[in-house]
């Protein structure tokens, strides 16, 4: 979708922080970090949020994504959060589908 940002930047027309790129997802750098790492997981097929995705192969996908990019990429050994907030009342400011992963520090509830 051309007027979507996140779609926007899995394409590389807007510049963002990458960490990951595959087949399948997009993670990049949150713009307004709320921990030392912050980092949006996105499936590169536009999905506008977790209510929308008919396709349960998708959540297997992104999560093992998710996974791989907080241990392996990112190396957050002592632990993380992982957050997808779903509509405007979860909180949810870009609609295409994203994972956000937090850590670097010990999280409050
Ligand atoms: P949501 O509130 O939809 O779950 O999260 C959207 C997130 O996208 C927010 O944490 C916000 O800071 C981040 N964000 C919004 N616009 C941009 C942008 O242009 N670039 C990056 N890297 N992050 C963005
Ligand atoms: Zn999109």
């Amino acid at each position: 979708m051309t007027d979507c940002l996140f779609c926007n930047i899995a394409a590389g027309e807007i510049p963002s922080g990458k960490v990951y790129e595959d087949d399948d997802v997009f993670a990049f750098r949150d713009i307004h970090p709320k921990a030392p790492t912050h980092v949006l997981v996105i499936p590169k097929t536009h999905v506008a949020t977790l209510s929308d995705v008919k396709d349960p192969a998708l959540l297997g996908m992104l999560m093992s994504r998710v996974q791989h990019i907080a241990d392996d990429v990112l190396g957050l050994e002592k632990g993380y959060r992982v957050i997808t907030n779903v509509r405007a009342g979860g909180g949810q400011e870009v609609f295409h589908l994203h994972v956000h992963i937090l850590g670097g520090k010990t999280l409050p509830f």
